[in-house]
């Protein structure tokens, strides 16, 4: 007999997670009421061990490597349950400083990422605009991470979502409200039982923060918002490809990211701040500033 997995929350990691309980034997619930609406919607998509790679937070990256490593085998065996597009690519990213100063920067980075034993090669110029036409004459450092990937979050999720209904998921479309070990609550008042050999999986990402009956006292999840702008515009015909890797750079200190797709667009990315959820016309227009700067 299966046992029996119920995870709240659609977005990558819920979805995911649904997925691997279903190779693994079990039956799954997913509760949910608009699945990808969350910041799995609004993602870049970067799979990017080596780029992502921050000062002080050394202890991240075994588990940031091996998440990579993981990828295409789970890219393989999702496409064994749905013909749905992934948006995957290896092509893999040039990561770029823009004036003298972003190079200073990007080389400690190259010389902390050494550090951490994870691969990066110093590209000279010259070199990178033969790899890249589209680069802007201008930048002035760049190097190489073959490793660092990415997928379409959207396409990724849609397609994950569809394997997982084809496998014969039950998807109540409701959101939770408590947890208990007896049952999870819905905002209906209804109640999906949990076996006593059953797993409640909460992956509802910031709305996890809501969802109560599941600890004493204080909520142990203190989360709270953080929003960025992203713009995605379409290459003309007679640009594409505008790039073939992921650009990453730094334009006066400020990260920028510029990742083609399959479908002739690209993603320029992204602000970060926590004051408003609503876009604003001044970062969409320093995203494209910084990102021409680059490319
Ligand atoms: C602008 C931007 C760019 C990013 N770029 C990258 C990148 O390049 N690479 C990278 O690795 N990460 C990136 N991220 C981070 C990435 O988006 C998140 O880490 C990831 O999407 C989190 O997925 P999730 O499934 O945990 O959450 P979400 O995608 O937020 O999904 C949570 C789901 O839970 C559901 N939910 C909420 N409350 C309830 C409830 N009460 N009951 C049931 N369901 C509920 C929501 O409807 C939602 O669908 C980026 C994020 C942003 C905002």
């Amino acid at each position: 007999m299966s046992r029996h997995a119920v995870v709240i929350g659609g977005g990558i990691i819920g979805l995911a997670t649904c997925f691997e309980f279903q190779e693994a034997g079990f039956e799954v619930t997913l509760i949910e009421p608009d699945p990808i609406s969350g910041a799995t919607h609004h993602a870049g998509g970067m799979l990017a061990p080596t780029a992502e790679v921050q000062y002080q937070q050394h202890e991240l990256v075994p588990l940031m490597r091996e998440s990579a490593q993981l990828y295409p085998d789970l890219i393989r065996r999702v496409g064994q349950h749905t013909d749905l597009p992934t948006g995957y690519r290896t092509e893999g990213t040039l990561l770029i400083g823009a004036d003298r100063a972003d190079g200073q920067h990007l080389t400690e980075l190259i010389d902390y990422v050494k550090a951490a034993d994870l691969d990066i090669e110093p590209l000279t110029t010259r070199h990178a605009r033969q790899l890249e036409p589209g680069l802007s004459p201008r930048i002035v450092k760049v190097a190489a991470i073959d490793g660092d990937h990415q997928l379409d979050p959207r396409l990724f999720a849609r397609a994950l979502y569809d394997a997982v209904l084809s496998r014969g998921a039950q998807h109540i479309r409701e959101a939770v409200e408590t947890i208990t070990p007896q049952a999870v609550g819905l905002t209906s008042g209804k109640r999906v039982a949990v076996e006593s050999t059953g797993v409640v999986v909460l992956a509802a990402g910031l709305g996890a923060a809501k969802i109560t009956g599941w600890f004493d006292g204080e909520h142990p999840l203190q989360l709270r918002p953080v929003y960025g702008d992203i713009v995605r515009v379409r290459v003309p015909e007679a640009l594409q490809p505008l790039t073939n890797r992921v650009i990453r750079g730094f334009v006066e200190d400020r990260p920028i990211y510029v990742i083609p797709r399959d479908d002739g667009t690209v993603t320029i990315g992204a602000t970060s701040r926590e004051d408003s959820p609503h876009p604003r016309t001044s970062a969409i227009h320093d995203l494209l500033r910084d990102a021409i700067r680059i490319v």
